[in-house]
């Protein structure tokens, strides 16, 4: 492992940047200083450099605060001296244990969250202070409780219908309950400056995170999807994560690319999260043709594209407001997703939109219909919907799908129902 190119409009080894084939990059001006600090080499150890961090920082009498949800806000966690993990599973190595608890037929997300709960192999889970909880969908609802007989939790009561003055009122006073809870629990005052800065250091991380997504803007775009998936940690506000976003965006916004990626069909890819370890169909999307240039879910731009006003005289209302506007599913109606969407594939240029069902995700599921309706009939691109779990078994069926998806792109068509569901 060498040093990261800086020259222009060079193309170099696919997925490592900082081991450039030959010439001109190795005699190039570095952006980082050694090969360790390489952003996507830095990123494959997001695991343990998060948990090293989560150590030292619980050494350092810090408290580790698990969270299973966008809507949490990790600033209010972080202004109480608090490490925010995000403990989403995304194995699906720890499904089967969890339904010796829960029904078989749901979500691979929950189930695998819940199983590592249940053989207590998550080291972020084993040293948590606390688990935040959220009312979204069912499944993670009644999860929740079954975790809570052995877990600290609390859980945050989300109002879902969309646009309700009554309902940011009520999602604001839980907020000032979380921070109350906070407080009470661990023995500390959670001030107003506190979380003004927990705001400034999460809007820094957002606004990183936004700069690097746009980049895939480009006719080249220098990152594959799943790379840029990869430019991200399970814990916030993390100064050398931060360190290495800024490196990625000095490589990456200067004209270096990990390939080639300019005669790729352009995808927006949106629905459920991909966490960390259920890439499989980004994966195969990647591979069959496709580069996601847009990814609008949880685990891509649609926390990101709001920040906090950290200048709001009630810091807890302006965390309200914002992580209201988030446009999960489990909202009704959830125009403001549809609207997000019209905007995206429009600056990105999407050329199709692939949406991902987790099996028995219900409110994605059913929200498909208007997603397919709002990409084939308004946008009139083709609409690719694909439902699966963690198991490859069904991999060549959706290869075969993505294939003929692509294929219709190619050709100029609209798609329809030929190409609809997998
Ligand atoms: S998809 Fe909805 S429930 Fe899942 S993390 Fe995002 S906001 Fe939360
Ligand atoms: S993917 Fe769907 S079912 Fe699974 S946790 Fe998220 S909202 Fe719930």
């Amino acid at each position: 492992m060498s040093e990261c190119c800086s020259k222009k409009d060079v193309t170099i080894k696919a997925g490592d940047p900082c081991s450039p084939p030959e010439g001109p990059c190795q005699s190039a001006a570095a952006p980082t200083e050694k090969a360790g600090e390489c952003p996507l080499t830095w990123f494959k150890n997001m695991i343990p450099n998060c948990l090293e961090y989560a150590r030292a920082a619980k050494a350092d009498g810090k408290r580790i605060v698990g969270i299973l949800c966008e809507y949490t806000p990790r600033e209010l966690i972080m202004a109480a001296d608090g490490v925010p993990v995000c403990l989403c599973g995304g194995s699906a190595k720890t499904i089967p244990v969890a339904e010796e608890h829960l029904p078989a037929n749901l979500c691979p997300l929950i189930k695998s969250t819940y199983g590592y709960h249940a053989q207590r192999s998550n080291p972020f889970l084993e040293m948590a202070d606390l688990v935040v909880a959220e009312t979204t969908c069912d499944g993670k609802k009644k999860m929740y409780e079954l975790m809570a007989e052995s877990r600290p939790m609390y859980v945050l009561e989300l109002p879902q219908r969309e646009n309700d003055r009554d309902a940011l009122d009520h999602w604001t006073s839980e907020l000032h309950r979380f921070r109350a809870e906070l407080e009470g629990r661990f023995g500390l005052q959670v001030t107003n400056d506190k979380i003004r800065e927990a705001i400034h250091v999460m809007n820094r991380e957002r606004a990183l995170r936004r700069a690097l997504a746009e980049l895939m803007k480009a006719n080249s775009p220098p990152l594959t999807g799943r790379q840029l998936l990869g430019l991200k940690s399970s814990i916030s506000g993390i100064p050398a994560d931060f360190k290495q976003y800024e490196n990625a965006l000095k490589i990456f916004g200067n004209g270096v690319r990990t390939a080639d990626l300019s005669s790729r069909v352009r995808v927006l890819m949106t629905g459920v999260p991909v966490v960390h370890g259920a890439e499989r169909v980004v994966d195969i999307i990647e591979d069959h043709g496709g580069v996601i240039v847009c990814m609008e879910n949880c685990t891509g731009l649609k926390p990101i594209l709001d920040d906090v006003d950290a200048e709001a005289n009630d810091p807890i209302r302006a965390l309200a407001e914002k992580y209201y506007r988030l446009h999960c599913s489990v909202m009704t109606r959830n125009d403001r997703r549809m609207e997000c969407l019209r905007r995206l594939a429009a600056e990105y240029r999407a050329q199709c939109v692939i949406e991902l069902v987790w099996q028995a995700c219900l409110t994605y599921d059913v929200e498909s219909y208007r997603v397919k309706k709002l990409a084939e009939k308004e946008l009139g691109i083709p609409y690719l919907r694909i439902e699966t779990d963690y198991s490859p078994s069904d991999s060549a069926r959706i290869a075969v799908r993505v294939e003929a998806l692509f294929e219709t792109v190619r050709g100029g068509g609209r798609g329809g129902s030929g190409c609809g569901r997998v």
